[in-house]
């Protein structure tokens, strides 16, 4: 790989339009959308995205669990697409960018080899795939993990939503139609771009992240036990109080992945004390912790210095804390070549660019498992994603998509490798 490179970029203007157009399904009085996955609006978008991809030239196949797949033949049709794409699923009051920016970055792209007669050795594909947002449905990223075959087709089909819609009900009412069965679609590799969802860019003034992998998660339910007793009775110095104790859970927390830092995070996002009231002095509180990390060993280290933190606090307190780790998942490192392309493709378009770790997971996350991987990262406004006022400039957008386009090119132009 390497060598060729393209005097080619995308129309900015254009990839910008299709940014505005499709925010109008689901759109908000805020400026944002909100586009649940396999809604009627998601429905919509999928329809309009099908329809632009089909004026395009690309052959539109839909997958069991109603992901997308948009082919653009490549003069060696026996060799798997190079694929790109992301979801056009949102939050309930998600932006305009997250996920639907890499997903019409990769139309534009193929608009692009079009307008310029372009043909590639490789087949290309854009990919839409279903419910990356897991906020109607759990888990999140789900037709991308089921893919890679973490999940069977039976499993997600029979997800509920709050309402009590399966998966399969959904899919239905916005009549969807699979045409292939779930992991038929052969992938070569896939290159996803994306908003930072993060600050970094923006506050280091870059304009491209070169995402070298995404990050180890590791999740946690803990609990602490102390003892309840009256509010008005019982002596500070003799009391067993849980909070207090969850108090100094929370200290260590931040003092340990400080210590780790500034790649450690960790987060408590929920503390629930058991039959609250006013006057009782609180005898149980259960928490979760989320720890992530781009090393396995620095997610171990958090764990066994917590654990000790943990004991050390109980000893002192009188108090019992549980902590369960539910689930681990290991760092996922993205394919060096392909991270390197984007690099270079970087380099070559004169756009500032620095390596980078994803924060949050995607999609490519889970396809980085099966299939050579790598991400593009542009700028959002003040890191804030998940959020109607999420937003990213025309010329980062139109940056990441020209990058996008030089790494497919030169995957899709790669000369064959003998085994
Ligand atoms: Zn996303």
């Amino acid at each position: 790989m390497g060598g060729t490179r393209h005097n080619l970029r995308v129309d900015g203007a254009r990839l910008w339009s299709t940014i505005v157009e499709t925010a109008a399904f689901g759109a908000t009085p805020a400026g944002g959308v909100n586009r649940l996955t396999l809604s009627p609006e998601d429905g919509q978008v999928r329809d309009w995205f099908r329809a632009a991809c089909e004026a395009a030239g690309l052959e539109v196949g839909v997958d069991e669990l109603g992901t997308q797949f948009a082919l653009r033949p490549g003069r060696d049709m026996t060799r798997a697409p190079i694929a790109c794409g992301s979801h056009l699923d949102t939050q309930p009051t998600g932006g305009r960018f997250d996920g639907i920016l890499g997903t019409l970055a990769g139309l534009e792209v193929m608009r692009s080899l079009n307008d310029a007669g372009i043909e590639t050795e490789i087949p290309l594909l854009v990919v839409n795939w279903t419910n990356e947002e897991g906020s109607r449905y759990a888990p999140a990223m789900m037709a991308s993990a089921a893919y890679v075959g973490e999940f069977t087709v039976e499993d997600i089909l029979s997800r509920q939503d709050a309402a009590g819609i399966s998966v399969a009900q959904a899919l239905e009412s916005i009549g969807n139609v699979a045409t292939e069965p779930l992991g038929a679609r052969t992938i070569g590799a896939f290159v996803e771009l994306h908003i930072e969802q993060g600050p970094i860019l923006e506050a280091e003034g870059k304009t491209i992240g070169v995402v070298a992998g995404g990050q180890g998660i590791a999740w946690f339910d803990g609990a602490v036990t102390g003892f309840e007793s009256h509010a008005g009775t019982t002596p500070m110095t003799r009391r067993r109080d849980a909070f207090n104790g969850l108090a100094e859970v929370a200290l260590a927390v931040e003092r340990i992945a400080l210590a780790h830092g500034p790649s450690a995070v960790a987060t408590m996002g929920e503390a629930v004390i058991a039959a609250p009231s006013r006057n009782v002095i609180p005898g149980r509180v259960q928490f979760t912790l989320d720890v992530r990390d781009p090393e396995s060993a620095t997610l171990d280290a958090v764990e066994t210095e917590l654990r000790a933190a943990l004991a050390e606090i109980a000893g002192r307190r009188r108090l019992t804390i549980d902590l369960d780790r539910i689930w681990r998942k290991e760092p996922v490192p993205f394919d060096a070549a392909i991270v390197g392309l984007v690099e270079s493709g970087a380099e070559a378009l004169g756009l500032s660019h620095r390596r980078m770790v994803s924060g949050a997971g995607h999609d490519a996350c889970n396809l980085a498992g099966k299939v050579p991987t790598a991400m593009i990262f542009v700028p959002c406004r003040d890191g804030i994603s998940h959020n109607e006022a999420e937003s990213a400039t025309q010329a980062d957008c139109t940056a990441g998509a020209d990058v996008l386009l030089q790494t497919l090119l030169t995957l899709a132009n790669a000369p064959a490798t003998t085994a």
